[in-house]
Order: structure tokens, then C-alpha cells, then sequence
């Protein structure tokens, strides 16, 4: 269906896909700023670590769309995919259109093929507020016996109710999964000084799409909302993307309620924000669990790049998080684009009209 040369776009490593994002937008014709934040840490082949932040368009434009990848790091491979093409195709945006596209949120996990940051902070986690009391880690126990294998993790994977659970979200245990932290993550940091520079107070509408794999059927992207039943910035979502939104409130999505959530930050600036996730499916959650088991592991101890048990882990990730295969490239670069060009086509009248 594509061209091969399209699909180049797609990289499983850090480093390639951030230089094929650079040279997109430092060629581009519309690209009118590009900043972004500088890691304190190297990756694992001493490359220097950045979110690059890419600002295409009117920078002072009342609409405003919002790509984000690589929050969890190694799923870094097909949001970064979705912006370079995006920034390849576009050579014009809409009058009043500005599209700040946020290249890998979490550059640590993304070079080093981890979910998590390097303080194994789940970053969709860690939008809590830390001066009020946490929640209980209600996985706990469910949690010690997967970690020692004294459960299996098909029985979990097939126990949608314990994976919601275990997946919530837990503030107590920084060495097992889906740990908030104790305190706002780098890349939280990150996205408060972004909207610092975007002022959306003084904006009529911004549409923030977050990309995400792992979760749900094979190839398919599906559009997440958290948004409360009762706000205004749900109606937002259902008009401007239609049926295909999910709502894991009302148990319509592959994705459980969560606590910490990137969305809730976004929520909070007002009425006029809408958020999504673009959540693309891989290999059922099964496999996601015994890979992120395996990576977790090897996370106990410093991890030697040299070694061969390392590398089998982190390419079992790769492949997982963003399969180096044909037809999903495919199915994940039609609904990128499709997702893209509803988000634009509602800002400018010409499709769905947001917040009538
Ligand atoms: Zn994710």
C-alpha cells in the first residue's frame, strides 16, 4: 500500500528516529520554531538525550493541535514515526493553526528500550498532586507473585479485572511496575514548561493527541478519552473523532481507570483542551506482561549493554512496543494520518465543529 521508502520513517532506536525528526523539520517549510529539553543523563551509546519540541506554523494561532511521543519511552518508535511523516507531507497548515509536535517526552526510555524513566517513574502515572496522600498499592500481592513467578502471567493476562488493577497505577514500589514516583518526573517538568510557552489561556481550542502502543488489537489505533462524562471537553473528542472514541470509564476501551494520568494535567488548563491517547495494538497483553516482566528484572541491576541476555530483552521490547513489520507500519501510518487530519479538519470548519 505504501511505498517502502514512507515506511523508513518507523525506528525502534532513539537515535535514528530523533535525527530523521530533526532533518524533517530543519527542512521543513513550516516549521517556525524548534526548541526542546535537554536530559540530564547520556543514553547507553553516550548520544546526548533531548525532548525536541518542533512548533509548525502561526505560533500565535488561537487553534492549536498537540502531537506527543515516547512518553513511555520505547513506544517512542511509532509516535515518532507519525510526526516525521506528518512534518514530510505538510507544506502548508490552515489559517489560525498552530501544531507543536513533542518528540520523544521520555528520551532515557526511548534510547534504552524501557517503558519506564530512568528513576522508573511510569510517567502516566506521575500526574498526581504529591502534596496530597497517595493511594495504596492495591496490586501489591498480585504484584510479589508475578515478580517471583508464583503466578502466571497468562492468568493475569486473561483476568482483565486484575490487570485493570494491577495496572492503576501504585506509589509505593519504584522496582515494580506502573510506579507514579514521589515527585513530579523530568518529563512531567517537561510538559509544565511546554504549556508555559503555550500560554492556553490565551488560546480558543487545543486538541492534544498522545501516542501510545501495546494495548488492544494487532495494527489497530484506538482513541482513548479520559475526559469526565459531564465535561465539555468530551463532547470535543466524540465530535471531532466520532465513534471511534473509547471511554475506559464506561469500559469501552482496551485501557482500564487510571490514577496520574498525562491527561489529567491537560484536563486542568480549562474547557477547551481536549486530550486523547492514539493508543496502537501489538501482540495482546500477555506478551506485554512477559516482556516488561523481563525488562523490569533486568532493571535490578546496572544494565551491561554488552551482554547478550540484555540485548535478547531489549529487542523483545522493541519488537513488542513497535513491530518492525510491513503491515502494521502500514495500519499504524493510515490512522495516524487519518487521526491528524480529523484533528486539523475541526479546527478549520471544513469537518466536524469543535465545541458546538
Ligand atoms: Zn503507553
Amino acid at each position: 500500500m505504501y511505498a517502502s521508502a514512507i515506511l523508513d520513517v518507523f525506528s525502534q532506536r532513539y537515535l535514528d528516529a530523533r535525527n530523521q525528526f530533526i532533518g524533517a523539520a530543519e527542512t521543513s517549510p513550516i516549521v517556525a520554531k524548534l526548541n526542546g529539553f535537554q536530559h540530564p543523563l547520556k543514553g547507553p551509546k553516550g548520544e546526548k538525550l533531548c525532548c525536541d519540541v518542533a512548533w509548525l506554523g502561526d505560533l500565535q494561532a488561537k487553534q492549536v493541535v498537540i502531537l506527543v511521543s515516547g512518553l513511555h519511552g520505547v513506544e517512542g518508535g511509532v509516535g515518532s514515526a507519525i510526526q516525521t511523516d506528518f512534518i514530510n507531507r505538510y507544506r502548508r497548515l490552515p489559517q489560525d493553526v498552530c501544531v507543536i509536535v513533542v518528540h520523544a517526552l521520555n528520551p532515557w526510555g526511548f534510547a534504552s528500550a524501557c517503558r519506564n524513566d530512568h528513576e522508573g517513574i511510569d510517567i502516566n502515572r506521575n500526574f498526581v498532586d504529591f502534596s496530597a496522600s497517595l493511594p495504596e498499592f492495591r496490586a501489591e500481592d498480585l504484584w510479589q507473585k508475578l515478580a517471583s513467578s508464583e503466578l502466571d502471567i497468562e492468568i493475569v493476562a486473561q483476568d482483565r479485572e486484575q490487570f485493570d488493577v494491577l495496572s492503576e497505577g501504585q506509589y509505593s514500589e519504584s522496582k515494580a511496575l506502573y510506579y507514579g514516583g514521589q515527585q513530579p518526573s523530568w518529563s512531567r517538568q517537561c510538559i509544565e514548561q511546554l504549556a508555559g510557552q503555550l500560554k492556553p489561556e490565551t488560546r480558543d481550542s487545543i486538541i492534544v493527541i498522545d501516542i501510545h502502543s501495546g494495548l488492544g488489537p494487532y495494527g489497530y489505533g484506538e482513541l482513548i478519552s479520559d475526559h469526565p462524562m459531564d465535561s465539555p471537553a468530551r463532547d470535543i473528542a466524540l465530535n471531532v473523532f466520532g465513534a471511534t472514541v473509547t471511554e475506559p470509564v464506561l469500559g469501552t476501551s482496551s485501557s482500564g481507570e487510571k490514577r496520574g494520568l498525562h491527561d489529567y494535567f491537560w484536563h486542568a488548563l480549562g474547557d477547551h483542551v481536549c486530550f486523547v491517547t492514539l493508543e496502537f495494538g501489538t501482540f495482546g497483553y500477555q506478551e506485554m506482561l512477559r516482556v516488561l516482566l523481563a525488562d523490569q528484572k533486568l532493571q535490578q541491576q546496572v544494565t551491561d549493554w554488552q551482554d547478550d541476555e540484555t540485548l535478547e530483552v531489549k529487542h523483545a521490547m522493541q519488537d513488542f512496543f513497535c513491530p518492525d513489520e510491513k503491515q502494521w507500519q502500514e495500519l499504524v501510518l493510515f490512522r495516524g494520518r487519518q487521526v491528524i487530519e480529523m484533528a486539523l479538519a475541526s479546527l478549520t470548519g471544513s469537518g466536524n465543529h469543535v465545541g458546538e
